[in-house]
């Protein structure tokens, strides 16, 4: 009997136990934080190295509450839920479109408020802006930090929109996870285990970025990540790949998009603001997207685009957003 992966779910009271009868059958374990999947889980991950115990035996044991062992290197992402639920608005395979949008910055709360309004008038279910911004020059504008995080939710709650931001460091995503409904994580920071870790235990949604050069099995393993420490789903983003220099900023990847939502069966969404870096051609790419497969696409608007403190070159003006259709269902 093999397994490449195995991961046992126990309920979270009866952890300790489970975990003694599964050393006891031979099994190395490492524990990972409470599970979110429907419940007050913990995940053990087991060791390949151990002893070979069929699954009915330890789906025996007390306290145990699922067992999957897979070939898949990513058998949680295999068996995630497709949706998710947004402020009431469910979202993903199968579901209607789903526009997140906003600036890439959140810059005043006087921007964020006008913003919020133009993106719920045009069907956005999430506002998606960057209280810290991971920029490629040190010099950039780096976002306003915890004040910014407050005016964007305020404005997304005046508007009846859910909040998407980025959270890039560790020590900010107990304040993050406390006030938004999805977290971000960002493209430079897909690899980074640690931080995968701690948004993993926030135990809420995930909009993972593909890193700018990750084959889709590093995506996916990072997917899997977020999922073993305890996020309930995981939406994964293609926001374009190191390519040619093609008069973009990345190559949009919409052969991956079409692998992860129709050879997996995954929630999938566009962002081709950061694939394009240019504002000509992002409405064309989020097609493109959608006609991949994508369930949603993240688009950054900005009221005065030109002005834009970060990414003005590709920052829309929310009439641009018209021609997508992206009602709210
Ligand atoms: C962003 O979404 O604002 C951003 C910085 O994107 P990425 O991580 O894809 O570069
Ligand atoms: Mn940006």
């Amino acid at each position: 009997m093999r397994w490449r992966v195995r991961i046992v779910l126990a309920d979270a009271g009866r952890a300790t136990t489970v975990e003694h009868a599964l050393r006891g059958l031979g099994m190395w374990t490492r524990r990972h934080s409470a599970h979110g999947h429907g419940g007050d889980h913990v995940a053990f991950a087991v060791t390949p190295t151990s002893t070979p115990v069929p699954a009915t035996a330890v789906r025996g044991v007390d306290g145990v509450v699922a067992v999957y062992d897979a070939d898949s290197l990513h058998p949680l992402v295999d068996a995630m839920p497709r949706t998710c639920t947004l402020r009431g608005r469910v979202l993903g395979v199968g579901e209607a479109p789903a526009l997140f949008a906003g600036p890439c910055s959140v810059e005043s709360e006087e921007q964020i408020h006008r913003v919020a309004a133009a993106v719920a008038r045009h069907g956005a279910v999430a506002l998606r802006g960057g209280a810290w911004k991971p920029r490629t020059s040190p010099r950039g504008f780096q976002g306003h930090g915890t004040p910014a995080l407050g005016w964007l939710v305020d404005a997304a709650r005046a508007h009846g929109l859910a909040v998407v931001t980025e959270v890039v460091a560790e020590r900010d995503v107990d304040a993050v996870a406390a006030v938004v409904d999805v977290l971000q994580v960002g493209a430079r920071t897909m690899h980074s285990g640690a931080l995968l870790r701690a948004v993993g235990a926030a135990h809420r949604p995930v909009l993972l970025k593909r890193a700018f050069a990750a084959t889709l099995e590093e995506w996916l393993l990072a997917g899997e990540a977020l999922l073993l420490h305890g996020a309930p789903v995981v939406l994964f983003c293609e926001r374009g790949v190191r390519g040619p220099d093609n008069g973009m900023r990345n190559v949009l990847d919409v052969g991956a998009v079409a692998v992860l939502a129709h050879a997996h069966g995954l929630p999938v969404v566009v962002d081709p603001s950061h694939a394009a870096g240019r504002r000509d051609v992002v409405v064309p790419l989020a097609m493109a997207g959608l006609a991949a497969g994508a369930c949603g696409v993240v688009i950054e608007v900005h009221d005065r685009p030109a002005e834009a403190l970060s990414d003005a070159p590709q920052a829309l003006d929310p009439e641009a957003l018209a021609p997508l259709g992206l009602r709210r269902q």
